[in-house]
């Protein structure tokens, strides 16, 4: 045979270990998908399961926050980083790897690089789910992780108001063409109900959603409601899934009906 050896393929990469990756993703920032990572991640932890929970949003990493959590990691050999733990949930964040107040102005290999070392170099142990929180939009990280990353399945978070469920449309169609199992819709800000009335207003609009999902064919995972104690709890480090709140009940059921 004339030529060298085959260049070898880079595979998938899938830490050893880790039973299946899920993604989260939306098409705009603030919609809430964060909130939602940690509290599926939470949830899921409480629910038995190993959960580690990534996050990947180097624009604006806001699991330290959600999840009450500050320390950098440590790296005993600087080779392997080792992730710290919060609420029973393995975790990493790019953002405890970066100066907080500086913004983050990386090319593409750089990107690759530092997701790279996230699933390869992190030890993760042996988890039954990892929990990816994307970047919002459709950019170099989604589509990196698309096509290096083994992964098994993406939610899209959207809220019902019109310019995010455009933007929802598009991420949907991007895991679509990167051949990504798409898990469904996460409807989050859903309604408000008045805690003092009862009233429920539909502050971002209502049933939009659920209507993308059906034109899309793709499924209506949960209707999430606008809940002062999320934000806060959120705010505060301590994901309301922990609780046993209506909206700990809500992510409970989303955690239970994503892995059987
Ligand atoms: P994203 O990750 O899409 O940028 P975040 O999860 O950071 O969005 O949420 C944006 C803000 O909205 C946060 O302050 C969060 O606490 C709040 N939030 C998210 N979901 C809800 C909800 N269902 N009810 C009340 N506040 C929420």
């Amino acid at each position: 045979k004339v030529g060298g050896h085959p260049k070898p393929q880079a595979g998938p990469m899938r830490p050893a270990g880790v039973d299946r990756i899920l993604v989260v993703g939306s098409g705009k920032g603030g919609v809430g998908k964060s909130t939602v990572s940690s509290n599926l991640a939470v949830a899921l932890a409480k629910q038995g399961r190993r959960v580690g929970l990534l996050d990947a949003d180097i624009y604006g990493p806001s699991q330290p926050r959600m999840m009450g959590v500050s320390k950098r990691p440590a790296s005993p050999d600087g080779k392997t980083i080792i992730p710290l733990q919060a609420h029973g949930v393995t975790m990493m964040s790019i953002g405890l790897m970066m100066d907080p107040a500086k913004a983050v102005v990386w090319r593409g290999p750089m990107l690759m690089g530092a997701l790279q070392q996230m699933l390869g170099q992190v030890e993760w142990g042996k988890l039954d789910v990892l929990i990816i929180d994307l970047p919002p939009g459709t950019g170099d990280v989604q589509l990196t992780l698309c096509q290096r990353a083994a992964l098994d399945g993406a939610i899209v978070v959207s809220t019902p108001q019109d310019v995010a469920l455009l933007d929802a449309r598009k991420a949907i169609d991007m895991f679509q063409t990167l051949k990504t199992p798409i898990l469904g819709l996460v409807e989050n800000m859903s309604t408000y109900i008045c805690p003092k009335c009862g009233h429920e207003a539909q502050i971002f609009g209502h049933g939009g959603v659920a209507s993308e999902a059906t034109a899309m064919g793709v499924p209506l995972l949960a209707q999430l409601p606008i809940d002062l104690d999320t934000r806060l709890a959120g705010d505060a480090g301590t994901p309301v899934a922990l609780g046993d709140s209506p909206a700990a009940q809500a992510y409970a059921q989303l955690a239970q009906g994503l892995i059987a």
